[in-house]
């Protein structure tokens, strides 16, 4: 992976030292020298990462990162703050200002290449589904996204695996402050726990006595379900090889003990909202999938999605031999429907309309409502004569029942005529085939509506 770093120090060695670093692991690096200089950068360049020194003169790092957080342009750009004085104090102040993260001067190796890796990982995702949901929906605004992550909340359900009871103890009390804990003294333990709670974050120690913890951490990077689950390691200052492969088998963050408890709390609190930001995301972008391919009216699927599924469910046919069929359903002289009885009521009739057809059609099936009083069902694995019966049943299902609507106790009769057709050549595609129906659907309705008509080719 590779990503643009603004590195922000009005100390141009510190600035030398981080930018060797971070090319090193083939970082794209920006420089800055002032907090001026920085946010004038952000305005005009994309940059993934800010890594901002705190003490410099001017501006100081609390107020650059402030600004860059209160500027809807800028704000989703994560800030690391770099800190001289490894003051808890600096710390919570840097949150306060809207900081991601924070590395205590001198930075060391590991941790700067974990967060800021770490960082530009979860700000290129966030890029990447922002943009989907923007183009998909003009109405979104990037802000209102940035809006809905401030929004949500930072308290979760962790998992502490930790075979230590005197040091899960005192972690868990630490956490309690603001999460629910659930404890595991095992692997198995932690398997179990998993599996029963909708669990937000792992926090793996990785100096367990009888666990392999990072045998634990490959495990649950490999489970499809947990796949996605944040992982925390635990772990004791100095043991850098094993830290260095619980990062290479996918862990999120870190924290060295012992534990300060206000970095602790901090950097859980992150990997949760991070969670959150990505679930909400995601959820919004299945809707709005989902949304696009349904009309409104009637929630059947729409001649958009006909579009992008046909021609698939035709090859599939070709291939497998089984057949299908296309069954294209018009209402008859809907018109006079609207005229007679008002728009509304016609909207009722179509409602009712579709959830007949959707009732009496097998699960395999799909429906599109493709046009105002026009409506396609694909059958797949289904021959012609077989389609005709279905086609049959449907044209009576509807005209057998008069329809039923909610003001007054009229009832209003509906018939339908229907075209279908079937795949029949290795030629066919989507637009042969709803040609034929179309043809199909022609003669039903000349020759005196609510009948079923075929087209074999
Ligand atoms: P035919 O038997 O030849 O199909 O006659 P028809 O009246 O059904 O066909 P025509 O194409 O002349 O009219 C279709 C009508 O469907 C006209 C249009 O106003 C109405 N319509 C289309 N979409 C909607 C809708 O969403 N709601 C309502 N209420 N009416 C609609
Ligand atoms: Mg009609
Ligand atoms: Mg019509």
């Amino acid at each position: 992976m590779t990503a643009r770093v603004l590195v922000v120090d009005d100390n141009a060695a510190n600035i030398k030292l981080l930018e060797a670093r971070l090319r090193a692991e083939y970082f794209e690096v920006l420089t800055a020298n002032s907090g001026y200089e920085a946010l004038e950068i952000c305005g005009r360049e994309h940059a993934d990462v800010v890594l901002l020194d705190v003490m410099m003169p001017g501006m100081d790092g609390f107020e650059v990162c402030r600004r860059l957080k209160a500027d809807p342009k800028t704000q989703m750009i994560p800030v690391v703050m770099v800190t001289a004085l490894d003051q808890p104090s600096d710390r919570i102040r840097g949150l306060e200002a809207g900081a991601d993260d924070f590395l205590a001067k001198p930075v060391d190796d590991i941790a700067l290449i974990t967060r800021v890796k770490n960082l530009a990982r979860v700000k290129q995702l966030s890029d990447e589904l922002v943009m989907r949901l923007t183009t998909m929906d003009q109405g979104i605004a990037g802000s209102d996204l940035i809006n809905d992550i401030n929004s949500k909340e930072a308290k979760g359900t962790l998992l502490l695996v930790e075979d230590r009871a005197a040091i899960a103890k005192r972690i868990k009390v630490v956490l309690e402050e603001n999460h629910e804990v659930l404890l595991a003294r095992s692997q198995e333990e932690a398997q179990g726990l998993l599996g029963k709670h909708d669990i937000d974050l792992v926090l793996v120690s990785l100096d367990m006595e009888g666990a392999d913890a990072l045998h634990f951490c490959s495990h649950i990077r490999s489970l499809g379900k947990t796949r996605h689950l944040p992982i925390m390691v635990l772990s004791e200052q100095g043991d850098k090889e094993r830290m260095l492969r619980a990062l290479d088998l996918g862990v999120n963050d870190f924290v060295i003990r012992p534990v300060d408890r206000n970095e602790l709390l901090a950097r859980v609190r992150t990997q949760i909202k991070r969670r959150r930001f990505s679930e909400h995301l995601y959820k919004r972008l299945e809707e709005r999938v989902e949304q696009a391919s349904r009309d409104p009216l009637t929630g059947m699927f729409n001649r958009r999605h006909l579009e992008e599924q046909l021609q698939a469910m035709i090859e599939d046919s070709l291939r497998t031999q089984k057949g299908l069929s296309v069954i294209l359903a018009d209402i008859d002289f809907f018109k006079s429907v609207n005229d007679n009885y008002g728009h509304d009521i016609g909207d009722q009739v179509l409602r009712q309309f579709s959830s007949r057809l959707q009732q009496n059609i097998r699960r395999l099936d799909m429906a599109f409502r493709i046009g105002g009083e026009e409506f396609l069902i694909v059958l797949p694995k289904t021959t012609e004569e077989k389609a005709q019966i279905v086609g049959e049943r449907l044209r009576a299902v509807i005209e057998d029942t008069p329809f039923k609507i909610s003001e007054g106790d009229d009832n209003i009769t509906v018939t339908t005529s229907i075209g279908l057709s079937s795949v029949c050549s290795s030629k066919d595609t989507i637009d042969s085939l709803l040609k034929r129906a179309d043809e199909a659907l022609y003669k039903a309705k000349k020759s005196g509506r609510n009948q079923v008509v075929s087209n074999a080719a």
